[in-house]
């Protein structure tokens, strides 16, 4: 049990006195409400306790946000907290700080916020499971054991196991193995002969894979570039003050080692860190690194966390981390309110990464979350990637955050040959362009006949995309905003979901005049067709989100690969992260284009960094690899630079197209999407709001809109979407929210406010 101490935001002598404590309800309205205290619960609730309070006429769960109130309300006329769910307090007063600034800058409700980061199982108030173990214990006389032998076999049978054994079984394991009832297990633990222990279960997550302790990089010394981005870092820790590194560096530049040698310092020194990946399932390697290192270097504990855990496993993990006894966490988004005592670093791995922003309420971004949760704790945060993004450069140019560079490979080794293939060339003469281009089949017989693999990319399939033409390369994109148009096939027209320009899809390419302009990327069917034409005796596996439902299956098939079982593996851009095949030295990046040329101000960034991070699969190993970029716009930026590997170029054209239309990071965009079942209804409304808009807010905020959604239509619902584009989220976001609760909404028109949005579909 905690007991909350004075000046670390606990009770004062003032509160003991009220007995009153203010709470966010977990009962579906966003409100902080005052109870009192009743006598057998006075001095055991503090900030971040999770309670049962009367709410209606059920009793709802909620968490003390603070001690006292504002409420005027006399505290003998409101009405008694009625339980504590939870000894520990469920968070600690830095994510109930977070918490508050999440409701704000996000505009999201405290509900949402708070079920994120408390988890199901703890709300529920599930207790610890506890498993009974068995061991050996008095040795029993040589005639009575041999006599045991005939008259109780069973007995016998469990005994000889139970001795044999080398550490403690748990009892129900060994029962079922040797099918025993309990009542023999019980006349052995009767004689004294087996003994009975009791442990709290360790669920450790996936410990064939995770669990391994890694050995490789033990021992390295850091080179001069690593130690600068290191020394740099560890400045800011051990003066115990906020600041935010960039680690910019090449895809085997040793950045893991890093982020190891940072954390390994922390726990040293009594503190806890933060890992976050994008994806833990994918990064199975830097998890056991992770893992091994800490464990071996300084005894710490690493827990693991990510949304495949059962409630049992996330339990067991949470109670670690509240307790202290877990000093590091890794894990995907959510593990940034992972509520440790003590936090001194928060590392953000692969920072550019979509993944990292919550597509539903709460609609945070993990990166800016850890960034702020940094900043509450004067700890550091430090952002890694081989290409990170143009919201973090820009705030590195401004100087809030301090870089370092990671130029070289660690043991020198090239990068792959990029070659591009310019599928204009590649038709066939009646079937059109195979997906498959010459080179890339060549260059796949001559790996499968070498005994190495490939890896395929195919873009995920958008909903909707733009018109590109096969045979000249011609993409169809709005005059006033430097996006592409999107094909809207229900009534056939061309659409900027930015400004709402509008005109009839070409039947012809507008520049060749080719009917060929309607092109819709290949079928993973068809490519999947086509390397068996290539490769009829290959054995091939495809990874993606569909078949990829069961996380077996998905760790199955990953670990074929591993094991050479499977030729070429065919998968989206999910298995471009992290994942280290040293076997694999051929990567081909089949349809480029679609994601080059999809309605998205930042589609050139993401193509580029793709394109960087795909290569960066291919050799890994000691041979070095190639990589064949399909597309029908050969000299598109992105796929040159990429190939040329000119981060930097790349990144000056990038930032002066954004800054032409003064488009993030030069200022910070707000999407309101509004959807119903009536379109001219759902129009209607989102007009009539936008012009409240223009006029409260028309000072701070350039708004878009409202234009259809390039996902027009879904299941029957129409969507139509407003763009904000504003200097400062904080200065908006409030007046925004105050006029959406006084606006007068249809009950058949929604709208969804997304901050900082990732995903512009
Ligand atoms: P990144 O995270 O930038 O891709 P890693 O940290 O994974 O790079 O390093 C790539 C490989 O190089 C790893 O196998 C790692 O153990 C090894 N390595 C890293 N730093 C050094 C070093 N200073 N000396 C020798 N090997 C190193
Ligand atoms: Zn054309
Ligand atoms: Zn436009």
């Amino acid at each position: 049990m905690r007991l909350a101490r004075e000046g670390e935001g606990g009770f004062s002598s003032q509160d003991m006195e009220s007995g009153v404590v203010s709470v966010f309800p977990l009962a579906g309205f966003d409100k902080e409400l005052a109870y009192r205290v009743p006598a057998h619960l006075a001095g055991k609730l503090g900030p971040g306790s999770l309670v049962r309070v009367p709410i209606r006429r059920a009793h709802a769960l909620a968490v003390v946000s603070r001690l006292g109130t504002n409420e005027s309300l006399p505290p003998e006329r409101m009405k008694l907290v009625s339980q504590l769910v939870h000894d520990l307090p469920v968070l600690p007063p830095d994510l109930l700080e977070m918490a508050r600034w999440m409701r704000g800058y996000y505009a999201a409700s405290l509900e949402s916020i708070l079920e994120t980061m408390v988890p199901a199982a703890v709300r529920k108030g599930t207790r610890m499971k506890v498993e009974v173990l068995l061991e050996a214990g008095e040795t029993p006389p040589p005639e009575e054991e041999a006599a045991l032998g005939k008259r109780a076999p069973r007995q016998a049978a469990l005994l000889k196991c139970v001795r044999e054994q080398i550490r403690p079984q748990p009892k129900t394991l060994l029962l079922k193995r040797l099918n025993v009832s309990p009542q023999t297990c019980r006349a052995l633990v009767e004689k004294g002969w087996i003994r009975e222990t009791r442990q709290r279960v360790e669920r450790t997550v996936y410990e064939d894979e995770f669990g391994r302790a890694e050995l490789a990089g033990e021992g390295v010394t850091l080179n001069p570039e690593q130690q600068a981005a290191a020394d740099a870092a560890r400045v800011s820790v051990e003066a115990g003050r906020f600041a935010v590194h960039l680690l910019h560096g090449v895809t085997g530049s040793g950045k893991t080692e890093v982020y190891l040698r940072l954390l390994q310092d922390v726990v040293e020194r009594g503190g806890s860190g933060i890992f976050l990946v994008p994806e833990v399932v994918l990064t199975p390697q830097t998890v056991g690194r992770l893992r091994g290192r800490l464990l071996r270097e300084s005894g710490a504990k690493t827990v693991v966390w990510h949304s495949h855990l059962s409630d049992g496993e996330r339990l067991d993990a949470w109670e670690a981390m509240v307790s202290g006894e877990a000093r590091v966490v890794v894990g995907a988004r959510s593990a940034v309110f992972a509520p440790l005592p003590n936090l001194r670093l928060i590392i953000v791995d692969e920072e550019h990464e979509p993944a990292y922003k919550q597509e539903e309420t709460p609609r945070y971004h993990g990166r800016d979350a850890a960034v702020y949760r940094a900043k509450l704790n004067n700890a550091v945060c430090i952002l890694g990637s081989a290409t990170p993004s143009l919201e973090s450069l820009h705030n590195t140019a401004k100087g809030k955050y301090q870089a370092s560079r990671l130029l070289k490979r660690v043991d020198d080794r090239k990068l792959p040959l990029i070659h591009v293939v310019d599928m204009r060339h590649e038709l066939l003469r009646k079937k059109g362009t195979p997906p498959l281009s010459s080179l890339l089949a060549e260059m796949m017989r001559g790996r499968f006949e070498a005994r190495e693999q490939t890896i395929l990319f195919l873009n995920r399939r958008g909903y909707s995309s733009s018109l590109i033409c096969p045979d000249c390369g011609h993409v169809c994109g709005c005059d006033h905003c430097s996006v592409t148009l999107t094909f809207h096939r229900t009534d056939d027209t061309l659409k900027c979901h930015l400004c709402g320009h509008e005109r009839p899809a070409p039947r012809a390419c507008p520049q060749c005049s080719s009917p060929k302009i309607r092109w819709r990327g290949f079928g993973t069917q068809r490519v999947e067709e086509a390397i068996r034409q290539v490769l009829p005796k290959a054995t091939i596996a495809r990874i993606d989100t569909d078949t990829m439902s069961r996380k077996h299956r998905f760790r199955e098939v990953l670990a074929d690969f591993r094991l050479g079982r499977i030729d070429v593996v065919i998968g989206t851009q999910m298995i471009a992260k992290g994942l280290d095949f040293p076997n694999v030295t051929l990567v081909g990046l089949v349809d480029a284009d679609l994601s080059l040329h999809i309605p998205d101000f930042r589609a050139g960034e993401r193509t580029f960094q793709l394109l960087v991070q795909v290569s960066g699969r291919a050799g890994r190993g000691d041979r070095s690899g190639d990589v064949v970029v399909q597309t029908f716009t050969p000299h598109a930026g992105p796929i040159q630079y990429a190939r040329r590997g000119d981060f930097d170029g790349f990144l000056e054209e990038e930032m002066e197209a954004r800054r032409q239309f003064n488009y993030p990071p030069f200022r910070h965009l707000i999407h309101h999407l509004f959807h119903g079942r009536n379109p001219d209804k759902v129009l209607f409304f989102a007009e009539q709001w936008v012009k409240e808009v223009e006029k409260t807010l028309g000072d701070r905020v350039e708004i878009r809109g409202p234009a259809p959604a390039p996902l027009e239509k879904a299941k029957d619902v129409y969507r139509f979407q407003v763009w904000y584009f504003c200097a400062s989220v904080p200065r908006v976001i409030g007046d925004l929210q105050a006029l959406r609760a006084a606006f007068k909404w249809a009950d058949d028109v929604s709208q969804v406010l997304d901050v900082d949005p990732v995903n512009l579909m």
